[in-house]
């Protein structure tokens, strides 16, 4: 049986990430996922920027999986927490983070996953409304919705979740009568429910939450047995001596701090050009 098979987990979001979390863990782990949108999570921070995030992006999904509980009385819950970046190779494109978390103090134990993946975040000053209408087209609106504000990113005025030609052309008016010089600032809406790319990524990271939950430790039986560590070492093919790339997959569990490494099949020797004494 698994671990998680008839366990009712909650899960409290306001942005339509039930339809996305839900299925998987129910499907997965055989769990009964209860949603709850009993507390305003804007309240902990948006993205734009009219509520700022205390903490980390861990503590946020902590918080709220812990909120979740609270107001359905369940002693395990889900939560999931997005963050936006530029991507960690060239800084040139929009990145996206994803973290779901699972809660259970019945164990006594916090799994998490962070998934990463491009998204769509973009973002731009017009003066036209042609150039709106460009901007929506790689704005891939309006599968994803958009924010409008007069002037610039930081005006504290705007309107989110536009859907429609007619709204955003509608918020494009509004925007372009507050602004003195007549600028419009367009967005990407970042909420999962207005931001399908995000959502995909949510899913994602679900996925692998869920083969955490099902995976139990060959000591102890609990779940979460997973690969958190890689063990660099793969000997050089000339000299044997170890270099820094990858040997094994250490699998750890968090109960019982039992650990297994795993070698992969694909590679057996490190190329002479890695290695430290064949070429310093
Ligand atoms: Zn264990
Ligand atoms: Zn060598």
């Amino acid at each position: 049986m698994k671990p998680y098979q008839g366990q009712r987990l909650s899960l409290l979001t306001q942005h339509g990430k039930e339809q996305v979390i839900k299925p998987v863990l129910d499907q997965w782990c055989g769990s009964e996922v209860v949603h709850t949108q009993a507390f305003d999570t804007d309240t902990l921070g948006t993205f734009t920027r009219d509520v700022e995030r205390s903490g980390t992006q861990l503590d946020a999904a902590r918080k709220k999986a812990r909120i979740g509980m609270a107001l359905t009385g369940l002693k395990m819950g889900l939560a999931s927490e997005g963050s936006f970046s530029s991507d960690p190779c060239t800084g040139m494109f929009s990145w996206n983070y994803e973290l779901v978390i699972l809660v259970d103090e019945v164990r006594q134990l916090e799994l998490h996953w962070v998934q990463s993946a491009p998204c769509m975040a973009l973002n731009a000053c017009v003066n036209h409304w042609e150039q709106a209408l460009e901007f929506a087209q790689q704005a891939k609106f309006p599968g994803h919705h958009l924010v409008v504000r007069p002037d610039g990113a930081d005006h504290p005025q705007f309107q989110k979740g536009i859907a429609s030609p007619e709204a955003l052309r509608a918020a494009f008016d509004w925007a372009k009568g507050i602004s003195h010089e007549g600028v419009v600032f367009i967005e990407n809406d970042l909420r999962a429910h207005a931001n399908p790319t995000r959502m995909q990524t949510i899913h994602q990271a679900t996925t692998v939450l869920a083969q955490q939950m099902n995976s139990c430790c060959p000591q102890c039986g609990s779940a979460g047995f997973w690969v958190r560590d890689v063990i660099r070492g793969l000997p050089c093919r000339c000299c044997g001596q170890p270099t820094a790339l990858p040997l094994a997959k250490r699998w750890t569990c968090k109960q019982c701090d039992h650990h297994q490494d795993v070698r992969s099949d694909s590679a057996q020797w490190a190329d002479p050009r890695s290695c430290e004494a064949c070429n310093p």
